[in-house]
């Protein structure tokens, strides 16, 4: 096959043709700021508010809920900060063990400057102990951040049940929502969630352009401070081709959201069914039932993830592993060591994410090319031939 088989859609995904399409006239035909006064600038304003109105609808929120960014860390930033700057006597902040760097590196970054943080754990299925968070929420607790779903495992957390607790204590409840945004249903007119951050490039959108739910009544201090755009709530000239893109391929999802989870998810079952049949030692990471329709994380035991992708890449196949290669330590990801992955199996493991562009024949042509890769390189580990009793774990 040459064309590649693309399954690394939790890192990012392919801008759907529809979206590209509505997007192009932005960038030649209607490059107006949405702030001039004249012609150029009311076109590009009227198609902003639509962008708006079009996201709003597949989150189930109101338009002016809705705050344009660049990113969903930008959006993950602007949160936590807004939320300490409505509680400015709180210290206390409430995250997970497994969130993705955009929170997890800024909790960090808080807890250097002062903030008391409570990192909550999960269980060998990924799943939250909500018991350990309810017992550490207290009156100093500003802000209580929980992803929505993994981006490695896929994992779904209870959100809408943990936002009821969280504001009741009176603490601001923030979710990152960058991976469930667009396959799995949010209606945030029946929860009680105060932020919700979301990425266009995760839902077929484009990259460079985020968003970020803030509940009306909820207290709200901008990270970008400029001009008056969104309403005064994030300064600089708006990314209208994005915002554009972003509204397109919200509108597109919620219309075909069931019918997509249903097909992507038969996709996901065949290739993790197939791969565990035809390879020994293959353990799925995380809550088999509980997770995003198009993700499977699988360990592999005894080989090192990153050989696995560099021999799946000469065959054309994208996916990505469970261990931390960007910092240069070959250390598996937090994700893992959290869930207690036996440290044997955590470097093996590959991040497969499907999406709507993914055939039964790619899955099928993975399915018969890893087994011969996985044997290949289990012949040259020492892992594999060591007694089983000698595997460290994480
Ligand atoms: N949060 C989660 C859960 C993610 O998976 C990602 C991206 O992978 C981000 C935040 C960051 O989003 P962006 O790349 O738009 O900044």
């Amino acid at each position: 096959m040459s064309t590649p088989i693309y399954m690394d859609n939790n890192a990012t995904t392919r801008v759907a043709p529809e979206v590209l399409e509505a997007m192009l006239p932005y960038f030649s035909d209607y490059y107006g700021n949405p702030s001039s006064m004249h012609r150029f600038g009311g076109a590009s304003g009227r198609v902003v508010r639509e962008a708006r109105e079009q996201l709003a609808d597949l989150l189930g929120a109101q338009p002016d809920e809705i705050v344009f960014t660049s990113c969903g860390t930008e959006s993950d930033s602007t949160a936590i900060y807004a939320a300490l700057a409505a509680h400015p006597g709180k210290r206390h902040l409430i995250t997970t063990r497994v969130e993705h760097p955009a929170i997890k590196s800024l909790y960090e970054h808080l807890g250097k400057t002062g903030y008391r943080i409570t990192a909550v754990p999960v269980d060998n299925a990924g799943r939250l102990d909500e018991d350990y968070l309810v017992e550490n929420l207290s009156d100093d607790t500003a802000v209580v951040s929980i992803m929505w779903a993994n981006n490695e495992t896929g994992v779904i957390f209870p959100v809408e049940r943990l936002a009821e607790t969280v504001t009741a204590r009176g603490a601001v409840f923030h979710t990152d929502a960058v991976q469930a945004v667009g396959k799995i249903p949010i209606n945030l007119s029946q929860n009680r969630i105060d932020m919700l951050s979301l990425s266009g490039h995760k839902l077929h959108g484009p990259k460079g352009i985020g968003a970020l739910y803030v509940r009306k009544g909820t207290k709200f201090a901008p990270f970008l401070i400029g001009g008056h755009q969104e309403h005064g709530r994030r300064g600089g000239t708006e990314n209208v081709a994005g915002i554009v893109g972003l509204g397109r391929a919200a509108q597109f999802t919620k219309a075909h959201m069931t019918d997509e989870a249903n097909s992507v998810k038969a996709l996901r079952d065949r290739l993790e069914a197939g791969l565990l049949e035809r390879i020994p030692a293959a353990t799925v990471n995380g809550d088999r039932e509980n997770r995003l329709p198009n993700t499977t994380s699988i360990g592999f035991d005894s080989v090192e993830g990153e050989a696995i992708l560099l021999m799946m890449d000469e065959l054309a196949i994208c996916a990505s592993s469970g261990s931390a290669c960007t910092s240069g330590s070959l250390e598996p990801s937090h994700v893992l060591r959290a869930m207690g992955v036996p440290y044997t199996s955590a470097h093996g493991s590959i991040r497969f994410s499907l999406s709507v562009y993914n055939t039964q024949e790619e899955v099928d042509f993975v399915v018969e090319k890893l087994p011969p890769i996985i044997e290949r390189l289990r012949q040259l580990s020492p892992f594999w031939k060591a007694d089983a009793a000698c595997h460290r774990t994480a």
